[in-house]
Order: structure tokens, then sequence, then C-alpha cells
């Protein structure tokens, strides 16, 4: 999708701090951190949000939270613990609409959340 940033991330037209990058997903650090760990892991598919997941895109879900675990450990936070969140739609404050899985840790959260 042409005008949507993170495709633009995905193209590598729009810059970002890329950490992992495999053939379903991209990973990159938040431009504007609520942790010591906050990345955004997002598929190279664009797919608007959650209620746009079809059958079809299960492997990549599965990839995205296996990717997750696997972040999770190289960043340190494995043990002492993370959160992956998606947000959608206003009241859960989603702001881009290319699906994508906050991974964040390194702190103590709380709960709920805000
Ligand atoms: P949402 O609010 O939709 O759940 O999350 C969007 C996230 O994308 C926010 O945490 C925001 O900081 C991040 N973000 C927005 N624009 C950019 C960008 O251009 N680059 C990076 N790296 N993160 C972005
Ligand atoms: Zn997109």
């Amino acid at each position: 999708m042409t005008d949507c940033l993170f495709c633009g991330i995905v193209a590598e037209k729009v810059k970002a701090n890329v950490v992992f990058k495999n053939d379903y997903v991209v990973v990159f650090k938040d431009i504007n951190p609520k942790a010591p760990v906050h990345l955004l892991i997002i598929p190279r598919k664009h797919i608007a949000g959650v209620l746009d997941i079809e059958p079809e895109d299960s492997a990549i879900i599965g990839e995205i939270f296996q990717v997750a675990a696997r972040l999770a450990r190289d960043h340190g936070i494995a043990e002492s613990g993370f959160r992956v969140t998606v947000n959608s739609g206003p009241d859960a404050g989603q702001s881009v609409f290319h699906l994508h899985y906050h991974l964040l840790g390194g702190r103590q959260m709380t709960w709920p959340p805000g």
C-alpha cells in the first residue's frame, strides 16, 4: 500500500532502526519508546489491523509470536518479563493502520494497561 508508513519501512523507503527481518516480518525500534525495550514487529504484508487478519495469514501471525520470543531472549527480557500488545481502534489508541505488535520490556509493567 503506497501511502502506508510501515509499508515504507518494509520497502526500505522510510528509515527505521531495524533489528531483525525475515521473509515474513520486519522488526524495528519504536520511535517513541515507552519502555527500555520497545520494538514493533510488523508483517511484510499490509494488513491494516487485527480486524483484517484473514485465515491465510495464520502463518504470519504464528511467526510474529516466534520472533517476539526470540527477540525477548536476545534483548535479555525473557526471564524478567515482557508484554506483546496490539492496539485496535480508537479506544485502544491505534495510530498506524498496518498491523504491528509492540514488544515491551525492561521495566515493571502495570496492570491493567491505562
Ligand atoms: P499504535 O499507537 O498504532 O499502537 O502504535 C504505533 C507506534 O508506531 C507508536 O508507538 C509510535 O511511536 C510508532 N511510530 C509511529 N511512527 C513511527 C515511525 O516513523 N518510525 C518508528 N520507528 N515508529 C513509529
Ligand atoms: Zn502497510
